[in-house]
C-alpha cells in the first residue's frame, strides 16, 4: 500500500473525528457566514504528483475553498428552490458514503430493499397509490427525463413500435403539450431525441401560470393521435398548479400520457390548506418529485414514479449475464439511465424515520408561513411591488419603477451577504424570487431578509 494511504488508514478514526469537527464548525457558522460570498477566481493548482495525506488536505480545503462556499444549506439562501439537509438526512448521507453500496441488484440486495421501503414511504407522503412504483434518481431534471422516456415508449406502444428497440425514426413526430413547463422538460426532450421543439406551449389562465384546460382540450383536438401532456404542480415563479382533475378528465376524450412535474409542489400534500392542489396526483402516468429541495436531503436526490414500470424497463434494461435478468420485478439497474446506483435513498430513509409525516408537515407549513410574511414585508417596502400573490412558498416581486434586469441584479448583489435571491422574468417583467424550502428558516430570518431588502432598495433609489 502507498505509504500515504497506509498512514491515513492507521489514523482513520482520528481523521474522521477531525472531519466531523470541521463539519460541525461549518454548520455552526451557517447563520453568520455571507449567504453568497463575493465571487473570487481561484488559482488553479496542478495535479499533485505526491499527495499530502488527508490531514494536510483538510487544512488546505479550510484555507482555500471553505471560506468561499455559500450558506446554501442555511436559512436565508432563498435563490432557486433550495433545501438544506436535516440532521438525520446528513447522518444518512455520511453513512451512505461510509458504506459505499452499489444498490442496483438483487444479487446484493440490501441497498435496493432500503430504496424500495423509502419509495413506499414517499408514495404515501404524497398520496400516491401503490399503482405507482418509483426509483431514486439524481434530481428532478433526471426524474422528468425518465418520465418522458417512459412516455416515449408508451407512444411507441400506441403506434405499434418500440423506440427503445427500433429508434426514434420508427416513432415519428411527437407533440408534448404544457402550460408553463419547467426548462428541464425541454432539456429532457433534447436528451431523448424528441427535440425541444416537440414542446408546444398551451395558453394559461388569465394572469396565471396554470394551464387553461379549455385551451389544452383545443390543442389536443388539433393533435393527430396520442401525445404527451406535461402538467405542472408548482411552477417556479409563482407556484401555480394546473388543475390535475380537469386535465386527467380529458383522457375520456383524448389519448395522452400524463406526466406531472411536482418537483417541489408535491409537498403541498402535507399542508391541509393546500393538499387539494395535488389531490389528483395519483391519476398521472408518471410523476417527478425532487427530494434535495423540500425533503431537505443533500444533493443529489429525486424520485420518479410511474404506473408503467414495464415500459420503463423496456427503455432502461441493461441485459448482461452477470447483472441478472430483467424479469417481472426488475432490479434498479434496469430502471434508470445509470447502471451503478448510489444508495441515495438512505438520507431520505433517515430523515423520514427521524421526523415522519408530522415533522415534514411542520417544515412545509413554517416555510409557507415565512413566504407569506415575506410577501407582506415586500408589499410594505416603498419602491417594490409583488408580481403575483404568494400561493405557496415563493415570493415573486420587482421594482415599482424601472424594473430593468440590471437594476434588479444590482439590488440582488447588494443583498448577498444577508440573503440570496435569484432573478427571473414573470409576465414579461424582470423580477426577483425568494423561495422558502429550507428546514432551518424561521420568522427571524424573514425579518432579517426583509430589513436587508428595504435597506438595499433605499440605497438603489
Ligand atoms: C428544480 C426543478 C426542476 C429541476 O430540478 P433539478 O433537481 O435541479 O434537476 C424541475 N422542475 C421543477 C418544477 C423544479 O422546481
Amino acid at each position: 500500500m502507498h505509504p500515504q494511504l497506509a498512514e491515513d488508514l492507521a489514523q482513520l478514526p482520528d481523521l474522521l473525528e477531525d472531519t466531523r469537527r470541521r463539519a460541525v464548525a461549518f454548520l455552526d457558522g451557517l447563520g453568520e457566514r455571507p449567504v453568497v460570498p463575493v465571487p473570487w477566481e481561484p488559482e488553479v493548482e496542478p495535479l499533485p504528483g505526491r499527495g499530502v495525506g488527508l490531514r494536510a488536505a483538510l487544512e488546505e480545503f479550510a484555507v482555500r475553498w471553505e471560506p468561499n462556499l455559500s450558506a446554501s444549506a442555511g436559512p436565508r439562501y432563498l435563490g432557486f428552490v433550495t433545501g438544506g439537509a436535516t440532521p438525520a438526512a446528513l447522518a444518512g448521507d455520511w453513512l451512505t458514503a461510509a458504506a459505499d453500496q452499489n444498490s442496483n441488484s438483487s444479487l446484493d440486495p440490501a441497498g435496493q430493499r432500503i430504496e424500495r421501503e423509502t419509495v413506499g414511504w414517499l408514495r404515501e407522503l404524497f398520496g400516491l397509490s401503490d399503482a405507482h412504483s418509483g426509483t431514486f434518481v439524481s434530481g428532478a431534471t433526471m426524474s422528468n427525463t425518465v418520465g418522458l422516456a417512459i412516455a416515449r415508449e408508451w407512444l411507441g406502444e400506441r403506434r405499434g413500435v418500440s423506440p427503445a428497440e427500433d429508434g426514434l425514426a420508427a416513432l415519428g413526430p411527437v407533440r408534448v403539450l404544457s402550460g408553463s413547463a419547467h426548462s428541464s422538460v425541454a432539456k429532457g426532450l433534447s436528451v431523448l431525441g424528441l427535440g425541444r421543439r416537440a414542446l408546444v406551449g398551451v395558453e394559461t389562465l388569465a394572469g396565471r401560470e396554470a394551464v387553461d384546460p379549455v385551451a389544452l382540450e383545443r390543442a389536443l383536438r388539433e393533435t393527430d393521435g396520442p401525445c404527451v401532456v406535461v402538467a405542472n404542480a408548482g411552477t417556479v415563479n409563482t407556484v401555480d398548479f394546473d388543475d390535475l382533475h380537469a386535465i386527467a378528465a380529458l383522457r375520456e376524450r383524448h389519448d395522452f400520457w400524463l406526466h406531472v412535474d411536482a418537483a417541489f409542489g408535491a409537498f403541498a400534500a402535507l399542508s391541509p390548506d393546500h393538499a387539494h392542489l395535488v389531490e389528483a396526483l395519483d391519476l398521472a402516468d408518471s410523476v417527478c418529485v425532487d427530494l434535495h429541495k423540500w425533503l431537505n436531503v443533500p444533493y443529489d436526490s429525486a424520485v420518479q414514479f410511474t404506473r408503467r414500470p414495464d415500459l420503463q424497463a423496456r427503455v432502461f434494461q441493461n441485459s448482461a449475464a452477470y447483472l441478472g435478468s430483467v424479469g417481472d420485478h426488475p432490479d434498479l439497474v434496469h430502471l434508470t439511465p445509470e447502471n451503478s446506483h448510489r444508495l441515495r435513498a438512505l438520507a431520505a430513509w433517515f430523515t423520514l424515520r427521524a421526523y415522519g409525516r408530522d415533522g415534514y408537515r411542520e417544515i412545509v407549513e413554517r416555510d409557507v408561513s415565512c413566504a407569506r410574511a415575506m410577501g407582506e414585508a415586500v408589499a410594505a417596502v416603498p419602491g417594490l411591488r409583488l408580481l403575483a400573490p404568494v400561493r405557496l412558498n415563493v415570493v415573486c416581486f420587482t421594482l415599482a419603477e424601472e424594473p430593468t434586469a440590471e437594476r434588479l441584479a444590482a439590488l440582488a448583489a447588494e443583498l448577498n451577504e444577508e440573503v440570496f435571491l435569484t432573478p427571473t422574468r414573470y409576465a414579461g417583467v424582470p423580477a426577483l424570487r425568494a423561495a422558502f424550502s429550507n428546514w432551518r428558516t424561521t420568522d427571524a430570518d424573514v425579518r432579517r431578509a426583509a430589513d436587508a431588502l428595504a435597506r438595499a432598495v433605499r440605497k438603489l433609489l
